[in-house]
Formats: C-alpha cells, sequence, structure tokens
C-alpha cells in the first residue's frame, strides 16, 4: 500500500480553463505558459492539457527543447530569452521565439550569425520594472534588433504589475497600457501584453487594451491572480491534492497537539492526522484554521504542520475514521482559498508540489 498522498491532474480542466481565456480574449491567440514544470502539472500533462493553445510559453530551455522532442510543433516561446550567446543556435534549431528585454541580448544576436530566421518579442518595461527597455529607449532597440539579419518577425511585448487589481493606487493597467503605447508608437508588429489577470479583465479593459497574442498563466491551472475567485470567472481546479485520516487522537482540555504544542483543547477534542505535510509541498506556515475537506466535509488545520504529517479537527465530521479521504486543494477546495489562509498565492502552492508527491490523472469528482 503506498502513502495514500497523492496529486489528480485533471487534464479536462486545462481544457475547460483554455477555453474560458479564449472567451474572454477572443481575437488574441494563445499562448498557454508550461513555465516550473506546467505550474507543478507536470510539463508533459501540460502539452497535452493545452494542445489547442496557439502556443506554449516558458523560461527553462531545456524544457523548450523537450516540448520538441515530445511533439510539439506549434510556437514556443521562451518568456525570458536566452541567457548566453552559447544558447542562441538553439533558436533557429528548434524554431523557438525569443524574448529580448536587454541590450546585452541585442549585442550578443548581433555576434552570431543565425542559420534561419527567428521570432522575437520585444519586451518593454512599462512600470513593471523587472525586465525590458524602457518606453523612450523602445524605438531604438526595435531599430537595431530589425537590422540584425535573420530576425523575421518582431512582437512587441509588456507585462503588468497589477492586472488583478483595475484601481491599484500605484500603477495601474491602464497607465501601463498608456506607457506601452507611447514607446511602441508608429512600430509594426503584433502586440503581447496580457497575463491572466489581462485576460480576465478584458471585458473591463475592452476600450483600451488589445492583444494579438495574450499570456495566461494561472487561470489555466484553476488559480486567480486576485481578488475574485476562481467560481466568479468559472474556472475550475486542475490539481486536487488528496491524502487520508492515518490516525485519531481524543484530547482532553489542556492537552495539546504537535511541535510546539502550539494548538491547546479547551475541551475534548477529536484530532484527524493526515499524511501529508511541508516536505510534499503543504505550506508549513498554514496557520490554525486553514480549510481542509475531511469525506467532503470542511474543517480545519490545528497544530504545527510537520514534515511528513498535519492535524486536522474531526468535530464537524464524527464518522470520520483512519481512512476517510482529505483534500488539501483543488476539487471541492480552491487552492487561492487555502493559499490566502497562508499567507501566499495558489501559484507558489501548485509550484511547489515536492518529487514525492505521486502525481495521477483523472477527472474531478474521484478523489485518490
Ligand atoms: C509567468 C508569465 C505569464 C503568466 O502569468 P500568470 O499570472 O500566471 O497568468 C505571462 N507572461 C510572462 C512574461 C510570464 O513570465
Amino acid at each position: 500500500m503506498p502513502r495514500p498522498l497523492s496529486a489528480t491532474i485533471h487534464l479536462d480542466s486545462m481544457r475547460h480553463n483554455l477555453a474560458r481565456a479564449r472567451g474572454c480574449a477572443p481575437d488574441a491567440k494563445v499562448w498557454a505558459v508550461v513555465k516550473a514544470n506546467a505550474y507543478g502539472h507536470g510539463l508533459e500533462r501540460g502539452l497535452r492539457g493545452f494542445a489547442d493553445a496557439d502556443g506554449l510559453a516558458l523560461i527553462e530551455t531545456e524544457n523548450a527543447v523537450r516540448l520538441r522532442e515530445l511533439g510539439w510543433t506549434k510556437p514556443i516561446m521562451l518568456l525570458e530569452g536566452f541567457f548566453e550567446a552559447a544558447d542562441i543556435p538553439l533558436l533557429p534549431e528548434y524554431n523557438f521565439n525569443s524574448a529580448i528585454h536587454c541590450i546585452e541580448q541585442i549585442k550578443m544576436l548581433e555576434y552570431t550569425r543565425l542559420t534561419s530566421p527567428i521570432d522575437v518579442h520585444l519586451k518593454m518595461n512599462t512600470g513593471m520594472n523587472r525586465l525590458g527597455f524602457m518606453p523612450t529607449e523602445y524605438a531604438a532597440a526595435h531599430a537595431r534588433l530589425r537590422a540584425i539579419p535573420g530576425i523575421r518577425n518582431i512582437t512587441l511585448m509588456t507585462h503588468f504589475a497589477n492586472a488583478d487589481e483595475l484601481e491599484h493606487p500605484l500603477l495601474t493597467v491602464r497607465e501601463q497600457v498608456r506607457r506601452f503605447q507611447i514607446g511602441a508608437e508608429g512600430l509594426a508588429g503584433e502586440r503581447s501584453l496580457s497575463n491572466s489577470g489581462g485576460v480576465l479583465q478584458q471585458a473591463e479593459l475592452a476600450a483600451e487594451l488589445s492583444n494579438d497574442w495574450v499570456r495566461p498563466g494561472v487561470m489555466l491551472y484553476g488559480g486567480t491572480p486576485g481578488v475574485r475567485t476562481a467560481d466568479d470567472y468559472k474556472l475550475r481546479p486542475t490539481m486536487t491534492l488528496a491524502s487520508a485520516v492515518i490516525g485519531i487522537q481524543q484530547l482532553v482540555a489542556g492537552d495539546t497537539v504537535g511541535y510546539g504544542s502550539r494548538f491547546q483543547a479547551a475541551g475534548p477534542t477529536t484530532v484527524g492526522v493526515v499524511a501529508c505535510g511541508y516536505a510534499d509541498g503543504y505550506p508549513r506556515h498554514a496557520p490554525h484554521g486553514t480549510p481542509v475537506l475531511v469525506d467532503g466535509v470542511r474543517t480545519s488545520l490545528i497544530g504545527r504542520v510537520s514534515m511528513d504529517m498535519m492535524t486536522v479537527d474531526l468535530a464537524p465530521i464524527p464518522n470520520a475514521r483512519v481512512g476517510s479521504t482529505v483534500v488539501l486543494w483543488g476539487d471541492g477546495l480552491p487552492i487561492d482559498e487555502v493559499a490566502t489562509a497562508a499567507g501566499t498565492i495558489g501559484y507558489e502552492l501548485m509550484c511547489a508540489l515536492a518529487p514525492r508527491v505521486r502525481v495521477h490523472e483523472g477527472p474531478m469528482g474521484q478523489p485518490a
């Protein structure tokens, strides 16, 4: 009998969420973002779940090569581009699109003979202040790139800092779009601006924001970048992390649970011990009260999460026993809700799924 913990990946939900992204931005082609092992879901599952996407986008060059080896023939985009000149030959060889975000990358291209033409995405820094050329430098970078033999299409690209919060007090999407339009004035080429946040707000931003390509990530995995819920956007969970109760303890008033004795019972308390801990990717800092489902009933974490186990309050589930099913997140318990309780975001939880967790595929409604 293997340990009862496993993650079920719902490929049908991945397809559904991709269709939702298309529905939100019907005029744009879609890069499905599969960086970080498809947000913890497995690169190969990303390829199959998003087979209908117009392209796959990621960060890691070796995984981009793997996508080709797995048979992906549509476009592939490197979201941070190449990291050193030695990687440039991979671009024509595997037909990768590359982001170009700094002058050093342009210089490396100038000194490299491209064996066949490549498409690139010139990134503008419109306020995110991570990667990209300032709006004032953008046209010059574009001209310099244009002059390099073998550069075919140049897509104009930027990235939003606060697409989940339309009225952000410091930097709004509208302001970033305004800066983008100034920097890109008069330049030909397709436009690529929106991440999940931008895609989900497309209806509100219709007057200002248009994309030829969008780059949704987290929404394809049933997470949202902001305050509204997956349900609000009709997104479905794509990963259910489920385990079982492996032990039960009856406490009396004054008894404590686990390391640091962080939970102390005020009265008789039934504690379920669940096979899932921080070495599985469950956040150790999740506090008392973080939601958990036992036999489909909502209850909460008590005490400190340890390496291989955590403890939950069985009061709402009087019939719970050793073997009762526990859902940590996913089907019936949105990952964003667990993340919020733990002071983080759904992205981090899905990406942190640990290698020792068994992963399989299946539809919702059948926890492992
Ligand atoms: C990760 C990433 C995305 C996807 O972001 P989400 O918030 O997950 O939708 C889009 N564009 C770039 C450049 C990225 O690095």
